[in-house]
């Protein structure tokens, strides 16, 4: 109002004034008609003045408006100003053209620089702030990635942007799970504790509109001048509320836009707060489970190694002493005490495999294994061979026998190998191929040399990369129940069975294959199966040829071993008993 009056009169008064002290005169018409117009800001600024609470959404263009009248009259009145007072010195004739042109320019350009603070000191004046939108959206942006935690935020939104935008009051409430929470509070003392959720959301009918100062029926909620939702994606993630501002309480259509933008932001930042928070919790918890984990890992480990060595002392002695007395050392026995000897010895030599096993799960990754040249072939043949005494032991005599059929070349290349272990790789593939078979079924094993892609260590042994070498592959194939292939990855997992019930048909501990799997790894070879339900499984494996073997083998090309030499070829049906 005040600036109104000065803006009305202040043209007239200087343009009557200013002449006379210099005593230089004007253009009379042209000052008549500023002082006209200035003085039709008067009621103007009155009315805005009064009703801009009132006016919405037109409140701010009503503020453009007027910030540009009264610069136009102010800039046309300190024009005319100069040029009254040049007018003294300098006849403004048709001669003075060229001043006048460069006067024109010069004032154009002050004009333009001009209106930028002039705008400014308007908004002091209507607003009591001198701060632009952008730059409190620019500065809470800029500060915003140092505030991603929520009290951080809540102190950059109360100490930062309250502060620039003169709000005496304001608090912003959380919408969290199960209950309502307070980011921060301004001026007011908000207790949560008072609001129902209804409540809360209620305020939101008034959302983005300027709330006056009516009484309000609920006295906890007569300070609040504006509410701002705070959504992502549809939802509610706070509702923000803001009171007292200087210099009159007043919220103007700018401010609100600018609130809005900025609780654009704040919603989704207190988002990244949240996901943020859920993943930490989310590391920190699995870290704890994996350290639980290998902590029972190693529990687990130790069991079995304790338990294992604890096993296998008596059970050797029980087969000794069965054996023992199979062949009579402790008096007489009658066929079909030594019958029932024999299924005691094949029993206790069965557990002593299993245990063997656990113990041999706990080897196999130790690196300290002792490796020498080895021919699979004739690991395989002696395996296949336990494997046939195994078969006729287990099966019915009435029923058809497994066949059994070998083959391989004789110039088979030796591979690095620790012996025990590769007896064990073939013993568990083939006491698996033998469990699984039909009655009559033929379990086939080949061993040729092929090319495979393998990973190799590089040079400084710093990392592994795919390489083709020359292989050594194995085949056991059956004709038994197959692997369905929903099974086909984790048959390889210790203790897994595909029928692991306690009614299941097929005996053992699950523990075959991954020993199997973990001896050919840490001999730097690879293991897998192909399977068909009720058609039979082929299990391969492959290990590299060593460098010194190699120039034998060269030009092997994959498909092509069984031309290049010709494989051995055994059917064996009356199994030698192994010696
Ligand atoms: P186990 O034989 O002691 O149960 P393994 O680790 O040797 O344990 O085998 C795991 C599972 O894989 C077996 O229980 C069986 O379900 C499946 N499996 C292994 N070999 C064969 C095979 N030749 N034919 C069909 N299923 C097989």
């Amino acid at each position: 109002m005040l600036a109104g009056i000065v803006i009305g009169f202040a043209p007239g008064i200087l343009l009557w004034l200013v002449p006379r002290l210099t005593g230089a005169t004007g253009p009379t018409a042209l000052r008549t008609w500023l002082s006209t117009i200035s003085i039709a800001l008067l009621p103007f600024f009155y009315v805005y003045a009064l009703y801009k609470h009132k006016l919405g959404a037109l409140e701010m263009r009503a503020n453009r408006a007027l910030s540009f009248y009264s610069f136009l009259v102010l800039y046309a009145t300190g024009v005319m100003l100069i040029f009254v007072t040049m007018n003294r010195w300098i006849q403004l004739d048709s001669n003075a053209l060229t001043f006048s042109l460069l006067a024109s320019i010069v004032s154009l350009i002050l004009a333009l620089a001009s209106w930028g603070p002039y705008r400014r000191l308007v908004n002091l004046i209507a607003y009591g702030n001198s701060y632009e939108p952008s730059e409190v959206v620019q500065m809470f942006a800029n500060e915003v990635p140092r505030a991603l935690d929520r009290e951080k935020l809540g102190q950059l939104i109360n100490y930062r942007v309250m502060t620039s935008l003169l709000v005496r009051q304001s608090a912003l409430v959380q919408m969290t799970d199960p209950t309502p929470s307070l980011l921060y509070a301004r001026g007011i003392d908000l207790d949560l504790s008072e609001w129902t959720p209804e409540e809360l959301e209620g305020l939101l009918e008034h959302a983005g509109k300027y709330i006056p100062p009516d009484p309000h029926p609920d006295p906890k909620q007569q300070w609040i001048r504006l509410v701002i939702p705070i959504r992502v994606d549809e939802r509610l993630l706070g509702i923000w509320l803001l009171g007292g501002k200087e210099p009159d309480d007043f919220y103007p259509q700018h401010d609100i836009d600018v609130l809005t933008t900025l609780a654009n932001q704040i919603g989704v930042t207190l988002e990244t707060i949240r996901l943020f928070s859920t993943l930490r919790t989310r590391a920190s918890q699995l870290e704890q489970a994996y350290l639980e984990l290998r902590r029972s890992d190693r529990l687990k480990d130790e069991f079995i190694r304790n338990i294992s060595h604890e096993l296998r002392t008596p059970l050797t002695a029980v087969l000794g002493y069965s054996e023992l007395l199979q062949v009579g050392e402790g008096g007489e026995v009658t066929p079909e005490q030594e019958e029932m000897l024999q299924i005691v010895i094949d029993h206790t030599k069965a557990v002593i495999n299993q245990v063997n096993s656990i113990i041999g799960m706990q080897m196999a990754k130790s690196a300290q294994i002792e490796k020498s040249p080895v021919n699979l072939a004739e690991v395989a043949r002696a395996s296949m061979q336990e494997a046939q005494i195994l078969a006729q032991r287990q099966r019915n005599p009435e029923d058809p026998p497994l066949e059994f059929v070998f083959e391989s070349p004789e110039d088979l290349p030796m591979v690095l190998a620790n012996r025990p272990q590769m007896n064990q790789v073939f013993d568990n593939l083939l006491s698996n191929a033998v469990k699984f078979s039909p009655d009559g079924g033929t379990i086939r094993v080949q061993l040729r040399v092929t090319r495979h892609t393998l990973h190799v260590y590089t040079e400084d042994l710093s990392r592994t990369m795919l390489e083709e070498k020359p292989v050594v592959e194995v085949c056991i194939q059956d004709q038994g129940i197959g692997i369905p292939p929903e099974e086909l990855e984790r048959i390889w997992d210790q203790f897994y069975q595909v029928d692991g019930s306690a009614t299941r048909r097929f005996g053992g501990t699950g523990l075959g294959l991954a020993l199997a799997r973990d001896i050919v790894e840490t001999h730097g070879g690879k293991i897998w199966v192909e399977s068909e339900v009720m058609e039979g499984s082929a299990f391969y494996f492959v290990l590299p040829i060593p460098e010194a073997e190699e120039q034998t083998v060269v030009d092997v090309e994959p498909q092509s071993t069984q031309e290049a030499s010709e494989p051995e070829k055994t059917p064996v049906n009356k199994p030698q008993p192994s010696a």
